[in-house]
């Protein structure tokens, strides 16, 4: 068994025992798609999508999943809705991954629908990193750094408020209970490190 594998056997059980969480599913495809296990990365992308359908990052490995799988037309509408969802969200990085990917398919990708990537007013001008935001141009800062370290300065310039509060509250509990992480453990401190990055979108 190697450590790929044993991270995989971890967050599939992860993603068994509570269905609803996305973020195992999207690890659990992650992995699978390093593998090359395309068909079921694939499925744990749409898993991911049906429970959080705002996570354009999703979008874009499911389609390099579809595409790997001789899926063509899938890959296509599913880039399409994703790019949309992107540009609607203002994600940059996957937005022009999946403008690419549908260029080498030979499909033209949607033309921007927002110009600036600023909202124009009424907004608060903080834009918040995280793949899985819903507040948009009302976003939130943090009123100081949540830590007092390099990282704590880098959520409170990149993570909305309502953000860091769920991953407090929710998904940081989920991580250590359900992924079984010792954060004694050089290795469980790796994961639970690289799991607050991934949802916080800070890369
Ligand atoms: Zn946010």
């Amino acid at each position: 068994v190697t450590p790929i594998q044993e991270q995989i056997a971890q967050f599939r059980k992860m993603a068994t025992d509570d269905p609803e969480n996305e973020l195992a599913h999207f690890r659990l495809g992650q992995l699978l798609l390093n593998e090359g296990q395309f068909a079921d990365a694939a499925a744990s992308f749409q898993r991911t999508l049906l429970l959080s359908p705002q996570f354009s990052r999703a979008f874009q490995l499911l389609g390099t999943c579809l595409v790997k799988l001789n899926r063509r037309d899938e890959a296509v509408r599913v880039l399409k809705e994703g790019h949309a969802v992107a540009d609607q969200r203002g994600d940059n990085i996957p937005r022009e991954e999946m403008a690419k990917m549908l260029t080498e398919l030979g499909e033209q990708p949607p033309a921007p629908a927002r110009p600036a990537p600023r909202a124009a007013g009424g907004g608060t001008g903080f834009r918040c990193s995280s793949p899985r935001c819903f507040a948009g141009g009302a976003a939130r800062q943090l009123a100081k750094p949540p830590m007092n370290d390099a990282l704590g300065r880098e959520i409170y310039e990149h993570v909305c408020a309502d953000c860091w509060e769920q991953w407090l509250r929710r998904d940081s509990i989920k991580v250590i209970n359900e992924g079984h992480l010792d954060l004694s453990t050089e290795q469980g401190q790796f994961y639970y490190d690289s799991f607050m990055r991934e949802t916080l979108g800070l890369v």
